[in-house]
């Protein structure tokens, strides 16, 4: 027998060529499977369980991907890309994994059939290139003259965006709610701006939308009922200082031999406590918030001179009240003076459904909102956020790129139109694997007739041929079952989630394309499989080694 020769450590996978490229593409098959049916406002949801047991309900592509823990290193380019759709846009997660998915499946026969992968990844880019021609020809851009058709083109987007979800039934509703939190911010429109709040209970049409900064109370001794729980023109300090009287006995020895000692170590401490809150005091706050806690001292101090406080502010609370009121985090008790104070114009605590909030408004910094939603079970109102979130991420990219198309597969039908169309004008490969790209983007129309439970060859024979015809607009309606000028019901989406997804989807396939070999070394401190897994198994099985 001729020696092996070792060139990577024992237990060290690895797989090429063809069949491992066809694997590759099985794999996100698979992926695509698990997400396809949640597509579209017909579109079904996911509940997904975790090893800790938490379960989630969700229609977003991005939060699946993220929950489902894949572990196929190709697939995973899958999340990456539903996840960066997420960043980027915040909608159209789903789409963009069912097209990567599809347009693998459509190149699939030319690889099995010998073509070389890089013929198709040209082939590939050329139809990304065609498409974003098209969808930059085709988007509707409107015209920015008027507050309220801006604002009527925002809430359209915005119920699109929501027709998907679970909320779909409120989306007129919650249209309103998102494009005022949206209009109410600065021109960058930076999304930590808007905070959303959830208390359980109550009905969704419940929810509302406080102008400033609201959180929910947090923690409070014994005290706090006497202070005052609103104040006009109000000065806010910001802390992140212990106010509270420590047990100094737990971290340090004192040897004392007689009581009039001891007692000179209680009273520095509470001589300490007293310095910092006195200081506090002299600045001028009406309002007192810390990261750390307040404890019952403080809060009687604060309580007996008409001050509030509150302890343990979630750190994301906080900042966003200094955004917004201005001022500084502090961490010493020494230099707070008027000028590291916050300022609204008003402040209050107020009952929503079970809970108690603090509110901030008339901040005269940043413009910020807060979402306070109401509703059902705790699954229900994390699946309402993120489906807000789809949302207010689709309003700030419909303000910023003021341009849309048509949903309801009606580009992608375009679209597909001019690849055929593009197809027939060239030879050879390429005007196979282009119409093969084509037959791809019609996985979005497919699959939202699938999804109603329509008859999809009928409906996609019926785009086909109103496509032909020159009704660009022309996608799936999914009240009538029928086709509908999609642009005159307004279903409409940003045009740059169509070009982000597509271009996302495109790059993704060519990655999974380009990649012809898998070398998986051994995890570190696992015992290496030797010999396709007989013999490892002996010693677990209580056999002799
Ligand atoms: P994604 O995560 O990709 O946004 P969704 O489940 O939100 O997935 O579905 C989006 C798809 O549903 C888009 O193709 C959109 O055009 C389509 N869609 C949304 N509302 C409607 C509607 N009223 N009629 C037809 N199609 C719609
Ligand atoms: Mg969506």
């Amino acid at each position: 027998m001729q020696p092996q020769i070792v060139l990577l450590k024992e237990g060290t996978d690895t797989s090429q060529g063809k069949p491992q490229l066809i694997s590759n593409i099985n794999a996100c098959q698979s992926i695509v499977d698990a997400v396809r049916t949640t597509l579209g406002p017909r579109g079904m949801d996911k509940l997904i369980v975790n090893a800790q047991g938490k379960a989630t309900i969700s229609n977003d592509g991005a939060t699946i991907m993220k929950l489902l823990d894949i572990v196929h290193p190709a697939a995973k380019t899958l999340v990456d890309i539903a996840k960066s759709q997420d960043a980027e846009v915040g909608d159209g997660t789903t789409s963009v994994v069912l097209l990567a998915g599809e347009f693998l499946k459509q190149v699939k026969p030319f690889v099995e059939e010998g073509v070389h992968p890089r013929i198709v990844i040209k082939a590939i880019r050329k139809a990304l290139q065609l498409c974003m021609e098209k969808i930059n020809e085709m988007a509707v851009r409107i015209e920015k003259q008027s507050k309220e058709e801006q604002r009527a083109l925002l809430e359209k987007c915005a119920a699109t965006a929501m027709s998907s979800k679970l909320i779909h039934q409120q989306k007129d509703f919650f249209a309103k709610i998102v494009v005022d939190a949206v209009l109410s911010l600065d021109e960058l429109l930076p999304l930590n701006m808007i905070g959303i709040k959830k208390v359980a209970g109550g009905s969704l049409e419940e929810s509302q939308l406080v102008s400033g900064v609201a959180f929910k109370k947090t923690f409070s001794y014994a005290g706090f009922e006497m202070a005052p729980k609103s104040y006009e023109n109000c000065k806010i300090a910001l802390l992140n200082i212990e106010l509270e009287l420590k047990a100094e006995r737990d971290n340090a020895e004192i040897r004392v031999d007689n009581v009039k000692e001891y007692q000179k170590v209680v009273d520095a401490e509470w001589q300490i406590l007293y310095n910092k809150l006195a200081k506090i005091h002299e600045s001028g706050a009406n309002v007192v918030l810390s990261k750390l806690p307040i404890g019952d001292v403080a809060t009687q101090y604060f309580a007996d001179r008409n001050m509030f406080c509150a302890g343990r502010v979630p750190d994301e609370d906080l900042k966003r009240t200094m955004k917004a009121c201005g001022g500084a985090v502090m961490t010493t008790a020494n230099d707070i003076k008027a000028n590291v104070l916050g300022l609204c114009e008003r402040f209050e605590e107020r009952q929503v459904g079970g809970d108690r909030f603090n509110l901030f408004q008339g901040c005269p910094n940043a413009k910020t909102s807060t979402l306070i939603l109401r509703g059902g079970a705790e699954q229900f109102l994390e699946e309402t956020e993120r489906s807000l979130h789809d949302a207010i991420m689709i309003v700030r990219r419909t303000i910023k790129h003021d341009s849309v198309v048509a949903g309801g597969g009606a580009i992608e039908m375009e679209l597909s139109k001019v690849l055929r169309d593009y197809s027939r004008t060239i030879a050879g490969k390429e005007q196979l694997l282009i119409a093969a790209i084509a037959k791809g983007l019609e996985i979005i129309p497919r699959q939202l007739c699938d999804n109603a439970g329509f008859d999809a060859t009928n409906i996609l024979n019926k785009l086909r041929q109103k496509h032909a015809q020159g009704g660009q607009w022309f996608g799936v309606d999914i009240t009538k079952e029928d086709i509908s000028d999609n642009f005159e019901q307004c279903v409409w989406e940003p045009s740059i989630i169509k070009i982000n997804a597509l271009t996302a989807a495109a790059e993704a396939a060519c990655m999974i394309l380009s990649v012809d070999e898998t070398i998986k070394s051994p995890k570190a401190g696992e015992p290496p499989m030797a010999g396709g897994g007989g013999m490892g198994m002996g010693r677990g099985m209580g056999r002799p080694m």
